[in-house]
């Protein structure tokens, strides 16, 4: 080689492995301190531990500029991401530090089980125990943290809750209450409720399930006076303001201890969901207690019901 010369750069983990992967059949030694080095005729290449990889001979530039390219590239799309990523946190921090209430709902989608809804309020001396449990939308948490989680801010928090059972959502349902109304107004109890509790707060957050229009048309509907109008409806609230990701942990945390009460009751793992082995488990009960039943336990307006009593 006559031109020698010489290019050293450190590279990321994540070029450490392409570069291992890309070169692997044609090592050729492994000076000290080096993963590998492999000896092209115009290029030799060497891989430290460190990281720092060196390119020597001719043909150096050709194959540094590759891997300096690709570098960039991985560093560029990881800079993307984490301005996306900044952008909805800044996008959805506008109403994090405000003292809010905030209220969500469980329960809507599972065939078996009540609906749950609960409304907290945090403010500005709850919020760093629900960062420091990390709290957020309880879809996003497993059952087992919530479990863990829901009782300790249950005692820190003031909150109002509210469980629809199943044989009043029936009877709701046939009334021809949709599920949209059935949630305007359990959200309004409970945020009327806590509201008026006389602890201080700057917002009340929804976590949007339909337009505020048609939210306060359901209220008036039913002539309910004792109402709250002044909401903020947001959609994944959860993220928007903690209270809407505590709201929906201690409901979700409800709703775990109805179905364990359930599944206790009838010897039988109630399941979550409204899946095809969700029927299989109400077509056990209907077969020894009979479709009565049903009623007591399911949302018999899903179309669950009909598959399973065909
Ligand atoms: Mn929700």
């Amino acid at each position: 080689m006559d031109k020698q010369k010489t290019i050293v750069f450190k590279v990321s983990d994540n070029i450490k492995e392409q570069m291992i992967e890309h070169y692997k059949d044609m090592v050729t030694g492994k000076p000290p301190y080096s993963i590998f080095q492999v000896k092209e005729y115009d290029c030799v290449i060497t891989l430290y531990e460190s990281g720092k990889v060196m390119f020597q001979g001719i043909g150096a530039d050709i194959e540094a500029n590759m891997w300096k390219d690709l570098e960039s590239h991985y560093n560029s799309r990881n800079i993307d991401e984490e301005i996306k990523q900044k952008e909805e946190k800044t996008n959805n921090k506008e109403y994090y530090y405000y003292d809010a209430i905030g209220s969500d709902e469980v329960g809507t989608g599972d065939y078996f089980g009540p609906i749950i809804v609960t409304a907290t309020l945090v403010d500005k001396s709850t919020r760093k125990l629900l960062e420091d449990l990390k709290i957020m939308d309880s879809k996003k948490m497993t059952d087992d943290k919530i479990r863990r989680c829901a009782p300790i801010i249950m005692k820190k928090l003031p909150y109002v809750t509210f469980t629809l059972s199943n044989q009043k959502y029936n009877e709701l349902s046939t009334k021809g209450f949709n599920m949209n109304k059935i949630k305007a107004i359990l959200h309004n109890k409970v945020l009327y409720e806590l509201s008026n509790k006389g602890i201080p707060y700057h917002k009340i957050i929804v976590d949007q399930f339909t337009t505020p229009r048609s939210y306060f048309s359901y209220l008036k509907q039913e002539n309910i006076t004792e109402k709250v109008t002044k909401i903020t409806f947001l959609t994944k609230g959860e993220s928007a303001h903690l209270s809407v990701a505590a709201a929906s942990v201690i409901s979700r945390y409800l709703f775990l201890e109805e179905m364990d009460k359930l599944s206790e009751k009838y010897k039988i793992n109630i399941l979550k969901g409204a899946s095809d082995k969700v029927d299989d488990v109400a077509r056990q009960i209907v077969k020894k207690y009979g479709k009565n039943e049903l009623n007591k336990i399911a949302k018999l307006n899903f179309k669950n019901t009909e598959k399973i009593l065909n």
